[in-house]
């Protein structure tokens, strides 16, 4: 058996009825598209945490990763990829914050082309390992400060998915996403975080906002 197809099974608590324990979970609470419950089903994220943390890795809750960071809660990996979905299958996402690349993979295996980036080095390279055990070929990593955009300019996305609480949206990220496309994120307005989506269209841009939420911040530079 090759070591992604390994990957992707599991045994005990990471076996797939573990796994649709938590798909059925997800489905309580309201996320209905069948796209993305089948790909939170597939997805092995028990190998995105740390060995000992694997038997936690399907419950609904963010767990560390090391740095100071988390991988996402499960139902808000769904619900903001459900978001990005609403208008059919888009060609290309952008995402800020990799961590390890859980929501990373579940993109890949929707989105025909994701771009992900990541300030902290070391997370930037697991990543990086972990979607080529997986054999995802459709990512472009780039460890790099995601307030500066994808580092290529005038470079544009159907979709954009920030995993980090911010106080402003980076203008460049606005100038990256398409006429009729939408951003969805985290916004900290120095109390509560709100997760908001975003549509830019030719008379600009409408903001809406969906749940509160709590994430880990945005923050500046390299690390
Ligand atoms: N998408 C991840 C979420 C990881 S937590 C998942 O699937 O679980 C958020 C991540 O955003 C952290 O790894 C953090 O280092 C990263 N981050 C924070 N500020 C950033 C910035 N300015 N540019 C790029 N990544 C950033």
């Amino acid at each position: 058996m090759s070591l992604s197809n390994k990957l992707f099974q599991g045994i005990g608590m990471t076996s797939q009825r573990t796994r649709d324990r938590l798909i059925q979970r997800l489905k309580d609470q309201g996320i209905d598209n069948e796209l993305v419950l089948e790909v939170m089903a597939r997805v092995p994220r028990h190998v995105f945490v740390d060995e000992a943390l694997a038997h936690r890795a399907y419950e609904d809750t963010a767990l560390p990763i090391g740095y100071g960071q988390t991988i996402s809660q499960p139902y808000i990996v769904a619900l903001m990829t459900q978001q990005l979905l609403v208008d059919g299958i888009p060609n290309s996402v952008l995402e800020i914050g990799s961590g390890c690349g859980y929501q990373t993979a579940v993109l890949a295996s929707i989105f025909p082309q994701v771009y992900s980036v990541e300030r902290i080095e070391a997370l930037h390279k697991l990543a990086k390992k972990r979607q080529a055990e997986l054999e995802f070929y459709n990512v472009q990593l780039r460890h790099t400060d995601g307030n500066l955009g994808w580092p290529i300019p005038n470079y544009q996305f159907d979709r954009i998915i920030i995993t980090a609480a911010c106080t402003e949206i980076p203008e460049v990220l606005t100038q990256q996403l398409v006429e009729g496309g939408s951003m969805i994120y985290p916004f900290d307005d120095g109390r509560d975080q709100t997760l908001m989506k975003l549509n830019k269209t030719s008379q600009g841009v409408d903001t809406e906002a969906l749940i509160k939420v709590s994430f880990v911040p945005l923050l500046t530079g390299l690390a």
